[in-house]
């Protein structure tokens, strides 16, 4: 099977994201519709509200050549087949495709906008960064964290609510990993396209080996663990991805309060009251995501929690 171990392969993580700056000032391309251009106003506007302009450097260079096409339906290749999908972001060509059914919703066309503004192209060496996710023709790695923060920010920037929200499992394991990672970072991190970096600040919390197989379990459970994919043939890695990746979340925030308790910088009862907000948080993460087997989970989990929480010797 695929994901029972490690292909250092598949998992490259690349470190140089070529930097292609443009002056700060907006300046919107042609050929949009009324719409889209009242939509692409307002979200900028919220860009600049919520991020600092030094990290805009992919949104004031994608948006000067933007093209926006409405197609009948489109279709997108991932490991378990053809998907398909409301709308999709093209890095290389810098092209949003928007299904004609769903033109009007504009938490579609913003979703896609927040993609445009984390990517940027390598041409020379033919890879894509975009948000988390890394791309070439042969190898992808963080697609499921990235299409989770994606439409965490377009939930947050434009008060979404939660039943017109998209890849709700992801949202809230990217959630998570801004707990752990800090949302001011988390945020910088994304818009910068840098995957690497973002790895790096995991690192203090978990190895680097444990990291890579988070990101494969999430990019598993978003190919293979979908409403709209009638049937994985891996049914039982769909349980074992899962509980990998709560067992993840949980191991590095537990790393994380041990680090602060250790220097101080939060009392023991703030620790456990954190720690219990988090735990909750894991525990409904399996009502978004069908076909694991729920009692594993729950069972297996427990125990690691109660194991985990020991070495911190606070209370839960
Ligand atoms: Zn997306």
């Amino acid at each position: 099977m695929k994901l029972s171990g490690i292909d250092e392969k598949t998992t490259f993580i690349r470190e140089t994201i070529p930097i292609i700056k443009v002056p700060p000032i907006l300046d919107i391309g042609q050929d949009f519709t009324k719409r889209e251009l009242q939509l692409i106003q307002k979200f900028y506007y919220q860009l600049q509200n919520h991020i600092e302009t030094k990290n805009l450097n992919n949104f004031y260079r994608n948006i000067k050549t933007l093209k926006i096409e409405e197609n009948n339906s489109i279709y997108l290749h991932s490991d378990s087949g053809e998907i398909k999908v409301n709308g999709i972001y093209y890095p290389s060509t810098n092209e949003i495709r928007i299904s004609k059914l769903y033109s009007k919703k504009p938490y579609i066309l913003s979703h896609e906008l927040f993609h445009m503004s984390s990517s940027i192209s390598d041409l020379k060496n033919d890879y894509d960064f975009s948000g988390f996710c890394q791309s070439s023709e042969e190898n992808q790695i963080g697609s499921g964290l990235d299409e989770g923060y994606t439409e965490l920010l377009n939930a947050r920037f434009f008060n979404l609510p939660s039943q017109l929200t998209a890849y709700r499992y992801e949202l809230v394991v990217a959630s998570l990993i801004e707990e752990i990672v800090g949302k001011k970072e988390m945020q910088t991190l994304y818009f910068n396209s840098d995957l690497f970096n973002l790895v790096k600040t995991l690192e203090f919390y978990s190895n680097l080996r444990e990291i890579k197989l988070f990101l494969i379990n999430i990019d598993y459970l978003l190919d293979y663990g979908h409403n709209n994919i009638p049937f994985s043939n891996n049914k039982e890695y769909l349980t074992i991805a899962f509980d990998e990746v709560n067992k993840f979340l949980i191991n590095s925030y537990i790393n994380k309060l041990k680090i602060s308790l250790q220097n101080n910088t939060i009392m023991p009862i703030e620790a456990s009251i954190k720690l219990s907000f988090f735990i909750k948080k894991i525990n409904k993460l399996k009502e978004n995501k069908i076909g694991i087997d729920k009692k594993y989970i729950d069972d297996n989990l427990k125990e690691y929690i109660k194991d985990k929480v020991k070495v911190l010797k606070i209370k839960i």
